[in-house]
């Protein structure tokens, strides 16, 4: 509610700019209506008192409309603040205001606060499974209007192809969701080393719930933009143009599979947690051409870029689940390289302006314990094993 609360006080000295534009100082007073707004001013106290002579004809008025002082009932005039500002005057209740909302604070905190899958890192996340879906699913509600006539047949080669590839993966996170693997393996990239130790050490269980129960689908829209997206709510998108580049198995999944990772990791519903004074002012300001409000936050929420932070935990989430369906995940490196060697292609602007690539991103991908661990996930499953709990 604190938003709301400045919001209210910006109204307030709003109003008493403009009420105070109405008593300037060479204006005559000429009715008692008139006396009304002036004396409701809370910025011109000193205005007030002079017009206090006629205080006879509206005695209520200014004892009880002026901020700045009041008469008591022998008629002192004190300049101390009345109502809340006069309550905030106190050091002991400014003190118990400051607790309350440490302590609010720290449980909204804790209460919202997740571990992601494999890396064990902890983060905020605000919104709620279900909220998260909604958005997800009217996104692409509104994607699939937008994109009508470009959007590929359910039969067309392309189209059974990615969705074979999809739900290749997608199996392979139901099962990695199953259970946990009981090794303590050690990663090169430091953080996801540390926030793993931390992880186990600490016993916190995966967010896994945002998972349960998707309806999974896949679109593939016939476009030369070089795009691909997951949204929350299991709604796979895939351009053509990408399939233009990337045509292997393995380069179509190394890509899906990071997509998939986004979802599996809720960053778009923590970068909304991180941007909620960006979002809750996007709301006020759009709800007065777009009253739809789940549409609103949809279309301007899922545009907001993930952080290099995010990437790199969409990599390696999604080489482990590319492993475990039976993709190569050695691909993955080459795969982000040739996405920063095309960089100059403005078809793929688009993809670059939220995924960073080069090849910085595809040695460390390389360099990885992570790329150990998914090529002996894939061994597994090239020669039939199943593999479950991966990386929880
Ligand atoms: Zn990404």
């Amino acid at each position: 509610m604190a938003w709301y609360r400045r919001s209210k006080l910006g109204f307030d000295a709003i109003s008493s700019y403009f009420t105070s534009k109405l008593t300037s100082p060479k204006s005559t007073i000429r009715n008692s209506n008139q006396l009304s707004k002036l004396t409701c001013s809370a910025y011109y106290p000193l205005k007030v008192s002079k017009v206090s002579v006629d205080r006879s004809l509206n005695s209520r008025l200014y004892a009880t409309s002026n901020r700045y002082y009041y008469v008591d009932s022998r008629q002192v005039r004190h300049f101390k603040p009345r109502g809340y500002r006069r309550w905030f005057d106190n050091p002991k209740n400014v003190f118990i205001a400051v607790l309350v909302g440490f302590g609010i604070g720290l449980t909204v905190y804790f209460g919202n606060v997740e571990t992601i899958p494999y890396t064990k890192r902890r983060h905020l996340v605000l919104l709620s499974k279900n909220l998260e879906r909604t958005i997800g699913e009217s996104r692409f509600k509104n994607m699939k209007v937008g994109l009508k006539g470009k959007i590929l047949h359910a039969m067309h080669p392309e189209s059974v192809r990615v969705r074979l590839i999809s739900k290749d993966i997608i199996e392979a996170l139901q099962r990695g969701l199953k259970k946990e693997q009981g090794k303590n393996e050690v990663l090169n990239d430091m953080w996801v080393d540390q926030s793993r130790e931390k992880g186990k050490e600490k016993g916190g269980k995966s967010a896994t719930g945002h998972l349960e129960g998707l309806n999974w689908e896949v679109l593939i829209v016939n476009d030369h933009v070089v795009n691909a997206f997951c949204l929350p709510g299991g709604k796979i998108v895939v351009f053509t143009g990408l399939l233009e580049h990337f045509r292997t198995d393995e380069e179509i999944a190394t890509i899906i599979g990071h997509e998939v990772a986004h979802a599996v990791a809720r960053h778009a519903a923590e970068q909304i947690t991180k941007n909620l004074w960006f979002t809750i002012g996007q709301l006020i300001l759009y709800q007065f051409v777009m009253p739809d409000l789940v549409n609103t936050m949809s279309n301007l929420l899922l545009k907001l870029p993930f952080s290099r932070r995010m990437e790199i935990e969409a990599d390696y989430i999604g080489l482990l689940l590319m492993a475990s369906a039976g993709y190569d995940p050695r691909v993955a490196p080459k795969v982000f390289e040739k996405l920063g060697q095309v960089s100059g292609d403005s078809a793929l602007r688009d993809y670059l302006s939220t995924h960073p690539s080069g090849k910085r991103r595809s040695k460390l991908l390389s360099e990885a314990s992570v790329m150990h661990e998914a090529v002996a996930i894939y061994r597994e499953a090239m020669v039939g094993r199943e593999i479950d709990g991966f990386f929880l």
